[in-house]
């Protein structure tokens, strides 16, 4: 071999180990524009105080995942596409269900859920939905719009109260949801008087839910909503006490989200005993004997090291308890019967003016049906198939049994 052919040899060679090296850094560079990070707004990837990683069956769905037949889009957007709906059934006894029905309607008790955070609403032609925080505002028709669009992909709304109790009594091939709503402002709830008479303000969250489920009655109409007794709450018309007496009345949930809306990151227990007893010490004095269950963390802040004060303790002889706590972030919630479940519990923000990564919309387009909770209709029984029952605790409540198929 003379020296030009071996020249010409090492010249190729060198021009191969540049073209893979240009290639590499193409496909990094692919890869990173695909793979956002998480919005650093709202939804922290990790929940705050729960950095523990989520077993294999509930990981965090790929990103890049085919989106299912939920429509994305601005607020605003009408959605174009109806999801096919699920099979439904309602049985007068859940027993006659077999192994094939079970199959068919997906049923897995042991799967998760979502549950909703919402924070303000307006119209969407209105100056406040377009200015200030837009990622935490919706408006109504959004709200009306995504209602309908959750039906029809087979979710039925549960109050806390049975998600906190498990008593899933929504019909066999259904998928339980919750709404929550931190604040207690206006635009959730609030009242007007007409003719001397309180009734619902056609302005507020509450009025839209209640004319969906109006149409689409086996939806469901109850959510929670967590106030702060210490400043304004629903304001509007009637007194304090009649407002909260005429959620209650509708079938709707009150839940503690502390006296001041105060973070409790830099709180001592003292502190924290105020935050939490003083707002249940409010709301009994509003509505006698009312237990406030849960509490949503302002901010979604708090130390781990307090955890056992914020579950439960004692200001001024009032003493509360919080079978969950609930965070601001960012996935979906499992089952309180699942092994996984802890008393911190994630929640999911309602997409706001844009859509972002792990809020609302993009866990509908991006979760796997199969993680969802699907209801076997009998509160009495925890169906799943055979291979989720390692995640179903062994310490079922209230004479619940499980059943395979
Ligand atoms: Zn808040």
């Amino acid at each position: 071999m003379n020296n030009g052919n071996k020249i010409n040899i090492i010249l190729c060679l060198v021009i191969l180990v540049l073209c893979g090296v240009i290639c590499v850094m193409l496909y990094k560079g692919n890869v990173q524009v695909e793979q956002p990070t998480p919005t650093p707004i709202y939804a922290t990837a990790t929940p705050n105080g729960d950095p523990t990683p989520t077993p294999d069956v509930h990981m965090t769905p790929d990103p890049t995942a085919v989106p299912t037949d939920v429509p994305t889009g601005t607020p605003t957007s009408a959605p174009t596409v109806t999801p096919t709906a699920r099979p439904t059934y309602v049985p007068d006894d859940t027993t006659d269900l077999t192994d094939v029905d079970l199959s068919n309607l997906r049923v897995n008790e042991a799967g998760d859920l979502p549950i909703v955070m919402w924070h303000q609403f307006s119209d969407a032609d209105s100056p406040n939905y377009s200015t200030g925080t837009r990622q935490y505002m919706n408006s109504f028709d959004y709200l009306y719009d995504l209602c309908e669009r959750l039906y029809n992909a087979g979710f039925r709304l549960v109050s806390m109260e049975d998600y906190l109790n498990n008593n899933i009594t929504i019909p066999a091939g259904t998928k339980p949801i919750i709404f929550t709503f931190d604040d207690g402002v206006s635009s959730q709830f609030s009242l007007i008087e007409v003719n001397g008479k309180l009734e619902l303000n056609p302005k507020c969250a509450v009025y839209v839910m209640q004319k969906f489920a109006e149409k689409y009655p086996d939806f469901g109409f109850t959510g929670i909503i967590y106030v702060n007794l210490g400043q304004g709450v629903f304001d509007g018309a009637g007194t304090v006490a009649q407002r909260l007496n005429y959620l209650i009345d509708l079938g709707w949930e009150i839940g503690n989200h502390t006296y001041n809306h105060t973070s409790l990151k830099n709180l001592s227990a003292d502190q924290i005993k105020y935050q939490l007893g003083k707002n249940q010490e409010a709301m009994e004095s509003y509505v006698p004997g009312y237990k406030l269950k849960s509490l949503a963390l302002p901010y979604g802040e708090y130390d781990s090291a307090m955890a056992e004060v914020i579950l439960s303790g004692t200001y001024n002889g009032v003493s509360y308890e919080n079978k969950a706590v609930f965070l601001v972030g960012a996935e979906p919630a499992h089952m309180t019967t699942s092994v996984n479940h802890k008393s911190f519990v994630p929640r999911i923000r309602s997409t706001g003016y844009y859509e972002e990564r792990m809020d609302f919309e993009w866990w509908l387009a991006n979760q796997p049906e199969s993680y969802w909770t699907v209801s076997d209709g009998d509160p009495n029984t925890i169906t799943c198939p055979a291979n989720w029952a390692k995640y179903v605790t062994t310490n079922l409540p209230n004479g619940q049994v499980l059943r395979t198929y």
